[in-house]
């Protein structure tokens, strides 16, 4: 098998050591600019799996005896570390997912700032006393919940792993974490910034393998006592039950279909501006991307000219050309689906004002996408694309748009554009999601909580809320005299 000299194939990290899966079972590692395979990941066996969770179950016992002032000082060498190898991680990233290197390397350096977010705030989780009866001490302490097992998709290969890594060991949690098979190299390249930041061995595990199998032998373990999942409704529903076979809590961050509400009053050419950059954005493969546009009429031809314009001024390429805007999909399967739901929609009567068509050369590139006169039954509609397509459609009154924005089992992100204070209280009121955007769609950060209503999921990563999944709380009551 070829592999790409400048990429660096990862391997497991298991008890403190880099090793490769006993049996040495590997899978290929393609870059999706080109369809070439660049390297290989080793896939874990059970025995790999049981060392892990020994070395999970050990790292928690040394971690979480560790003074907050050591963990905090290991921590922040590895934010560091992570800042000073940013534009090395970057590059890796843009080979084995497609995203631009520019991206790549501001995701790596943002995951930094996330560390040292989350490690000053865990230095804050305070218990309490509580006033009780004379000579007995009442008091709650916040203490952390155990070793953690964690899966982590391919949309954010550093971001992703970084969010779960950071709370979880902030709060003295340790933790076995299964990265994506097709971005594995990030992954390693992050842990390694921890492991060589000083992290006693057995505190952060990686491993790659058959999710199925990876999955049920980390949940079923006793050893494990959280599961944290970050990907597709159906993935998170089967982790969900298997979790909930052996009482474990989880924590799930799954995906949505972002509708974006474009009212009467707001500037149609501000807010598609606003929303197509959001929407193409890693290729729109983003959970919270903005997926369903729905407009008011009377701005929705202005909207339109403004979107298809923004969306044509897009420079589609392999990441590491440093004219690229928009890379190609991370893989076959979003391909795939980009012309499903792209054939769907015009069969039933959509116009593609723009693109929608795979770009006639290697790799994975489908070009941005703006479709109008959508059906309401067209699958895009109602399927989460994960795909840079917009469909776009009017509205008459708000409160239809509010119905059909709400009438889907998800709810994760949700964006509004209006001039009225009032208007944008109502959005605010009646959305159903967990993270909602008025006249902007920015993405998500580290100093606030995150996280899907309904099929979107359960638990919070960023802001203070990212700890209550990781920390348990006791109640203890002291009698000091009998
Ligand atoms: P998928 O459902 O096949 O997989 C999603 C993720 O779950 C992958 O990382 C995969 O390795 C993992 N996975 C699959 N089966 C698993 C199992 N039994 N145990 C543990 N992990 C398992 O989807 P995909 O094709 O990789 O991605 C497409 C869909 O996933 C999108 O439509 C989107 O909804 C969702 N997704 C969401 C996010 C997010 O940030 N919430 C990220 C990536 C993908």
């Amino acid at each position: 098998m070829s592999t790409a000299p400048d990429y660096p194939s990862a391997r497991l990290h298991i008890a403190g050591e880099w090793r490769d899966a006993a049996g040495h079972k590997t899978a290929p590692v393609m870059n999706p600019a080109t369809e070439e395979v660049i390297g290989t990941v080793p896939l874990a066996t059970t025995a790999d799996l049981d060392d892990a969770l020994d070395a999970a179950e050990q790292g928690f016992r040394t971690w979480r005896s560790t003074p907050v002032t050591r963990r905090s000082e290991i921590l922040h060498r590895a934010a560091d570390l992570i800042a000073e190898r940013a534009a090395d991680i970057g590059r890796g990233m843009t080979l084995e997912q497609g995203k631009p290197l520019k991206e790549a390397v501001g995701e790596a350096t943002r995951t930094a700032d996330t560390l040292r977010w989350h490690i000053e705030d865990a230095r804050r989780a305070y218990g309490r006393t509580i006033p009780a009866a004379p000579g007995t001490l009442l008091s709650v302490r916040r203490e952390p919940i155990g070793p953690v097992a964690a899966f982590v998709p391919w949309n954010f290969p550093v971001g992703g792993p970084n969010r779960k890594i950071s709370s979880a060991l902030a709060a003295g949690c340790s933790m076995i974490i299964k990265g994506s098979e097709e971005t594995p190299a990030t992954a390693a390249a992050l842990v390694a910034c921890y492991t060589d930041a000083g992290l006693p061995a057995g505190v952060l595990n990686l491993v790659f393998g058959e999710p199925a199998d990876v999955s049920a032998r980390l949940i079923a373990s006793p050893v494990t006592r959280l599961v944290a999942f970050t990907g597709s409704v159906p993935v998170g529903k089967l982790l969900a039950a298997k979790a909930g076979e052996v009482m474990k809590p989880s924590l799930m961050e799954l995906g949505g279909h972002a509708p974006v509400i474009v009212c009467a009053d707001a500037d149609p050419a501000r807010a598609a501006r606003s929303a197509a950059r959001a929407k193409f954005f890693n290729a729109g493969q983003v959970c919270t991307s903005p997926s369903r546009f729905l407009v008011h009429e009377s701005r929705y031809e202005d909207f339109t000219a403004a979107f298809v314009k923004a969306t044509e001024a897009l420079v589609v390429g392999d990441g590491l050309d440093a004219a690229t805007t928009m890379g190609p999909l991370a893989n076959e399967r979003r391909l795939a689906a980009a012309e499903r739901l792209t054939a769907d929609a015009v069969r039933r009567g959509a116009t593609v004002r723009t693109g929608g068509l795979r770009a006639d050369r290697a790799g994975y590139f489908f070009a941005p996408t703006v479709l109008t006169d959508v059906a309401a039954d067209a699958q895009v509609m109602s399927e989460e694309p994960f795909a840079p397509l917009a469909p776009i459609v009017p509205f008459s009154d708000l409160d239809s748009a509010l119905a059909v924005a709400n009438s889907l089992p998800f709810g994760l992100a949700a964006y509004g554009f209006t001039d009225s204070a009032a208007t944008a209280e109502k959005l605010s009121a009646e959305l159903e999601a967990g993270i909602l955007s008025i006249n902007h769609c920015g993405g998500s950060v580290h100093e606030a909580p995150s996280g899907g209503v309904k099929d979107s999921g359960y638990g919070r990563e960023g802001g203070p809320e990212a700890l209550d999944s990781y920390l348990v709380t006791k109640r203890v009551s002291h009698l000091l005299a009998g």
